[in-house]
């Protein structure tokens, strides 16, 4: 069997294993597709604060059930699922009060401990969710990306008829895009330096796509454009100073901030406009469970479009050129796909 492996800065290998048998509480998946994401990114480049290489990447999985452990009940074989990548302690305050997602002593699969991009992978069946049997298994990959953004969504509270600014459109971003329009803002701008990225947040329904590049976006543009509500709501989906300071600029007076994207390194904010403005700013991690259930709803009724995400699929064998690619190819590459099997 093989597994995919980030070596070093900028070296992915293949290597080879004997899988081990799931556990009492394990079942052992046959992984389908896995996607790459921005951190498994920043953990090619070696720089991703809380990942130390080497490591096994892969947690934005499709697979299907290969083997049940002993005391598994619930699931089949053959069975089509993704699985949720947070291992979490359930004992911490965050534990006991359901805010599992922020767990004191929170791993991630795929970053703090090794991943999913290998043929057979053994996870513990509490966190495996099961898809319908028509589910598209590519498509099932996105998943856990959708999940981000419906939770960032729903600890910003409600965004009916609020003007939402998104800045940044990469996945993360045009899936806050359509969650959005979903529970009913009334208007979606979303900024990019990507022409591409921007042409495809139109195509998913997005009102308005700005390049921040080639026009700087302000406050007075906003209110002639959403009128006096302005943007209500800001989601900073890029993980940079350039974009947190402008959304603390640009949000309405009383406006509400949540920041999705990573941050790589200490950023200055105007903590005096927060305060004038009464800015409520606040960020979003990860997920729970329900959200992972509600993506997998959004995405079968068809309210969630995912597969104009998917840009390249490579084949395990090409794993490295994969990774070369969602690293080094941004304007081309959205989602990059490695089929499993
Ligand atoms: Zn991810
Ligand atoms: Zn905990």
């Amino acid at each position: 069997m093989k597994k995919v492996k980030i070596k070093e800065k900028e070296l992915v290998e293949l290597e080879e294993y004997s899988p081990s048998e799931p556990s009492d509480h394990e079942v052992r998946l046959k992984v389908a597709y896995c996607g790459i994401c921005g951190s498994d990114v920043h953990a090619y480049f070696n720089e991703h604060p809380f990942i130390s290489l080497p490591i096994v990447p892969g947690h934005e999985c499709s697979a299907t059930v290969e083997k049940l452990g002993g005391k598994v009940s619930g699931l089949k074989v053959g069975q089509k699922v993704t699985f949720i990548p947070q291992l979490t302690c359930g004992k911490c305050y965050n534990c006991r009060n359901g805010r599992y997602n922020i767990c004191e002593n929170l791993k991630v699969i795929g970053a703090q401990v090794d991943g999913a991009m290998t043929e057979l992978f053994n996870v513990d069946s509490k966190l495996v969710v099961p898809l319908p049997d028509d589910f598209d298994l590519m498509d099932a990959a996105l998943i856990e990306p959708l999940a981000v953004a419906i939770h960032a969504v729903k600890v910003t509270g409600s965004l009916f008829g609020e003007n939402v600014l998104i800045l940044g459109a990469g996945t993360i971003g045009l899936l806050l895009a359509q969650v959005s329009k979903f529970v009913g803002a009334s208007s979606v701008m979303i900024t990019d330096v990507f022409n591409s990225r921007l042409k495809l947040a139109k195509q998913l329904g997005a009102d308005f796509a700005i390049n921040s590049r080639e026009f700087n976006l302000t406050k007075n543009y906003l209110r002639e454009t959403f009128g006096e509500r302005e943007a209500g709501v800001i989601f900073e989906a890029v993980g940079i100073e350039a974009t947190i300071k402008q959304a603390v600029e640009l949000v309405r007076k009383g406006g509400r901030i949540t920041v999705v994207g990573v941050f790589g390194k200490e950023t200055k904010v105007n903590a005096g406009l927060i305060q004038d403005r009464e800015i409520n700013i606040r960020g979003s991690l990860m997920y729970l469970k329900e959200d992972f259930e509600d993506a997998v709803e959004l995405i079968r009724k068809g309210k969630v479009h995912v597969k104009p995400f998917i840009t390249h699929i490579f084949e395990l064998k090409d794993a490295s050129k994969a990774f070369e690619t969602a690293a080094k190819e941004k304007e081309k590459a959205l989602k990059v796909l490695i089929k499993i099997s």
